[in-house]
């Protein structure tokens, strides 16, 4: 629908003459998936929700021409009823603060001086002209700045680690092999605003001392790997990528991987085996990529999110950054708030928000006003909350302290209707699924658990395979090899622990 659109106005506007005076721009996600296709109009920033191919004209004839906006397109408040036209009154936009995602839905992505208008490339500049290496690290070691591909290790000293490595050559890796069932943040960063990508991976090209970076992108995302496509042959059109950037003799140049759909690659021993051509199975650590990457050679793996928060540090300072979120985890993350929730969309929020609030405030509540009963943070990897905990601050610590995890950013919201065991059982049928298989207590652990879980479903399980699961489930976490295989049991585990009565309720039907 929102190509037609595109195609419908652009149709319009040639109709009524006014193709020197108006233009129509297409930007990446602007987020609120629930209520699109999304179409602005500047300058009167006017946000119109639901637009159809067919409203094309309207807008066009009424709003462009005429200056009557469109109400009928509005978004309606649902307890006021009241019409609201500016995109930052709308509550699902209220708390949101928009650092990674903050050109998305704003710029052209196909089109670097868009970006360049949006400051982009300035801090860059300023890295390379007035900075050295260790001062870009240190800043970004001030900003605090965490992970966000899960694990939440401190940005900074990854960046200081791999510097410490003498080599001949190192790399920068951007993993964008994002997997979880639902999550689709780095897609959308990808898509929306790929130089704020690019020109941090550059950045930390400096800082550590690589020359060339890899990004690892799954072949599923098409039109993620067309934008990079563009904006790197656009980048080294201008000098921003490629030999002697800004006159200062650095040199930083960036390749496209494409990772053929097995979630494991998301692991980054794994992912740099992929890389390399070999098949993607993690390996142990240490050694770890700072002192062993890509070819040998001391890498710097970050995800997609993590660098599109870069380039505002260095523009707006690491105590900007350090203002926003927790004290342990400062800034804001992105989620993708899919499930039983009225307003399913992309969010990016400060850390130290509550679950209540990204719930209620900016998902609108749950749909058709049924009861809430458990969200799931962290994928196939996290567990699941309950309403007990709803008023915790979501960060790194308090996330793991009840049971789940931050993880990359999936959550999803279940209601009354849910039946908990079948959601632990879906997870594990895709951990199971994704496992690698290198070691035992992943590859046979995971395929026996998911084997009680279809007894219970079928109504022939026992309370003692409910011990079972425990047991099972505490020696996969402790004994399997990489991040897959110790975080698989956490759906069950947390749902047996929380939802106990859920399981006994399978297991006494048989009775
Ligand atoms: Fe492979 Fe699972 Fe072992 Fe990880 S834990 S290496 S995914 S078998």
């Amino acid at each position: 629908d929102s190509l037609k659109l595109v195609n419908m106005l652009k149709e319009s506007i040639k109709k009524h003459e006014i193709t020197n005076e108006v233009e129509v721009v297409v930007t990446g996600c602007f987020g609120f998936c629930e209520k699109g296709p999304i179409l602005k109009v500047y300058p009167d920033n006017v946000f119109y929700i639901t637009v159809k191919p067919e409203d094309a004209e309207e807008i066009i004839t009424e709003h462009v021409i005429k200056g009557r906006k469109v109400e009928r397109l509005l978004y309606v408040e649902p307890n006021t009823k009241k019409r609201l036209e500016g995109q930052k009154s709308i509550p699902f936009y209220k708390k949101q603060i928009r650092i990674a995602l903050r050109n998305c839905g704003f710029i052209n992505p196909e089109d670097i001086n868009e970006y360049i208008a949006a400051d982009g490339y300035q801090a860059l500049a300023k890295c390379l002209t007035e900075m050295s290496p260790d001062e870009v690290i240190d800043t970004v070691v001030q900003s605090g700045l965490r992970g966000r591909g899960g694990g939440g290790y401190p940005t900074g000293l990854k960046w200081k680690y791999t510097r410490q490595n003498q080599s001949d050559e190192k790399y920068i890796i951007c993993n964008a092999d994002e997997g979880d069932p639902g999550a689709f943040m780095d897609r959308s960063i990808l898509e929306g605003d790929p130089h704020s990508v690019l020109e941090a991976m550059a950045i930390a090209g400096y800082a550590i001392g690589a020359q060339y970076g890899y990004i690892y992108i799954r072949a599923e995302y098409p039109l993620a790997i067309n934008r990079l496509e563009i904006a790197i042959k656009q980048a080294r059109k201008l000098g921003l990528l490629g030999e002697n950037i800004f006159s200062t003799g650095f040199n930083f140049d960036i390749g496209l991987r494409y990772g053929a759909g097995a979630f494991v690659c998301g692991e980054e021993t794994a992912l740099i085996h992929s890389v390399e051509g070999k098949r993607g199975e993690p390996s142990s650590k240490p050694p770890f990529p700072a002192q062993r990457g890509v070819w040998d050679k001391p890498s710097c793996v970050n995800n997609v999110e993590t660098f599109a928060n870069i380039s505002p540090i260095f523009l707006k300072g690491p105590a900007w950054f350090k203002s926003i979120g927790t004290e342990k985890s400062p800034g804001t993350k992105v989620f993708a708030l899919a499930g039983k929730v009225n307003n399913v969309g992309l969010v990016e929020v400060p850390m130290g928000i509550t679950l209540r609030e990204v719930i209620y405030d900016i998902g609108g509540g749950i749909k058709n006003n049924k009861k809430f009963k458990a969200v799931q943070t962290g994928g196939p990897s996290g567990g699941c909350i309950t309403k007990e905990n709803l008023d915790i601050p979501i960060d790194y610590e308090s996330l793991n302290s009840i049971g789940s995890m931050m993880g990359s950013g999936g959550m999803i919201v279940m209601d009354e209707d849910n039946c908990m065991v079948d959601i632990a059982k879906f997870y594990l049928e895709f951990t199971k699924d994704e496992s690698c298989g290198k070691c035992t207590p992943c590859r046979i652990g995971n395929t026996r658990m998911l084997e009680i879980l279809e007894k219970i479903t079928k109504g022939n399980g026992t309370e003692q395979d409910l011990k079972d699961l425990v047991e099972l489930g505490d020696v996969i976490k402790d004994t399997s090899l990489c991040g897959l295989g110790q975080t698989s049991p956490n759906p069950v585990l947390s749902t047996l622990h929380y939802f106990q009565d859920e399981y006994l309720a399978h297991v006494k039907d048989k009775h």
